[in-house]
């Protein structure tokens, strides 16, 4: 199969131009980016400064889980902005106290730390462990290839993939790598030395790859008999998007700590590092922070999120059209079996591995108006938002469909 030349780039508004001339001259090019401005968003979709609308089934990297601009959202950080946007930590504010509430009553009862994202939720753990854990002498990680938790250092170091590391060596000291789901590889990898292993439910940027029950079953029950920590990094997986609060919750395995960011701000940068309330104790005064933790804006989004997720019935909806979007899924595969090799993932967390290069369907799909995620190289990742309806998923798999046909003909 050939692939057929992209059609050609439609003009540019003179906005998008002097945007991208503003990058080039003053943004540092770090990321590969699509030249489009985007300057609306809405739900599943949102428009760019030509007007053209995408729908979006890979919204904010899963960070707008609800969507873009969920209406309870938007009214929240509207309130509080009008009464307080930010409090530091020298004194309390009553919407972290909410969400704090709504994060430990949904998950396991621990307790929470606020930061500003992921890999400061992972940092916050790792830090954590050691300090808990520092009389017992225990201070390695154990982590897993395909496995992604950031890029601060910690974080870095976490990621068991090298081309994350490359070039950024000497990493932190005392963490070992094991093979995913290899049950055999974990159990060998944990010792005395061990303070925590650090494990997705389900890995996000891997390629939407669910830890099998054996393996975490196998890591709960190494963390006890070695007298470990168990984390489970549920920054992709946590709220709501898999039809359960939590990754964790299908499996009924309960981590010591869980560490979240992306959906629960809605949008806003809010990490969380929740802990066993005997284990949280560690951090007493002095020894972590974070300025911005817990800021009352973003906790306020936070809180609307459980709020909208509650009331809009948004678990039972990621269920159900989760089923439903596998099922399109599944009859792409069918009609293309050369080029799809598996459909899997929980909920609203899906992945289509295809046995080619998944940009150029990426980039077509774009052109057309739909918005979906390429991971190493093959994983097609279809991450609708929670809102999203049939009717959009029907959209979107016709769009993928056709730029199929028209890439690989
Ligand atoms: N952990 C997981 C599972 C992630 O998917 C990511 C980001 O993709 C991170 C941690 C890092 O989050 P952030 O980019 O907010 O630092």
């Amino acid at each position: 199969m050939t692939e057929t030349l992209a059609p050609a780039a439609p003009p540019r508004s003179a906005l998008t131009q002097e945007v991208l001339d503003l990058y080039g001259r003053h943004v540092i090019a770090n990321y590969g980016r699509l030249p489009l401005v985007v300057v609306r968003g809405r739900g599943a979709e949102f428009w760019d400064a030509e007007g053209r609308r995408y729908l979006d089934m890979f919204p904010g990297w899963a960070v707008s889980g609800l969507g873009h601009c969920p209406p309870r959202v938007v009214e929240a950080i509207r309130n509080q902005a009008e009464r307080l946007i930010h409090m530091d930590n020298t004194f309390y504010n009553e919407a972290q106290a909410r969400l704090a509430e709504r994060i430990s009553t949904t998950s396991f009862g621990g307790k929470c730390f606020f930061c500003n994202s992921g890999a400061e939720a992972i940092e916050a753990a790792l830090k954590l462990s050691r300090r808990y854990l520092v009389e017992k002498k225990k201070y390695k990680f154990v982590t897993f290839e395909g496995g992604f938790h950031g890029r601060t250092f910690g974080a870095l170091t976490a990621t068991a993939q090298p081309k994350y590391q490359e070039g950024f060596g000497p990493l932190v000291p005392g963490f070992v790598y094991c093979k995913f789901n290899d049950v055999a590889g974990l159990r060998s990898a944990v010792d005395g030395e061990t303070a925590a292993i650090l494990v997705e439910p389900i890995q996000g940027e891997g390629g939407i790859r669910p830890a099998s029950l054996e393996f975490l079953t196998a890591a709960r029950d190494l963390a006890d008999k070695h007298g470990c920590l168990l984390i489970f990094d549920e920054v992709q997986t946590g709220c709501g998007r898999t039809g359960k609060w939590f990754g964790y919750q299908h499996y009924d395995i309960v981590p010591d700590i869980m560490t979240l960011a992306k959906s629960v701000g809605g949008g806003t940068p809010l990490g969380v590092m929740v802990a066993k309330s005997e284990i949280a104790a560690a951090l007493v005064p002095g020894t972590h922070a974070a300025t911005y933790g817990g800021n009352p804006l973003v906790c306020a989004a936070g809180v609307a999120v459980f709020e909208t997720i509650e009331q809009d019935g948004l678990l039972e909806n990621s269920r159900v059209m989760g089923e439903y979007a596998r099922g399109l899924l599944e009859e792409v595969k069918k009609e293309f079996p050369a080029i799809v090799s598996e459909v899997r993932g929980v909920g609203l967390m899906l992945a289509a591995e295809l046995t080619h290069e998944g940009k150029p369907l990426v980039a077509r799909c774009l052109e057309h108006g739909l918005r979906i995620n390429v991971t190493h190289d093959t994983v097609i990742r279809f991450m609708p938002p929670m809102i999203v309806t049939r009717e959009q998923l029907d959209e979107a798999v016709t769009i993928l469909r056709k730029s199929m046909r028209e890439v690989w003909g």
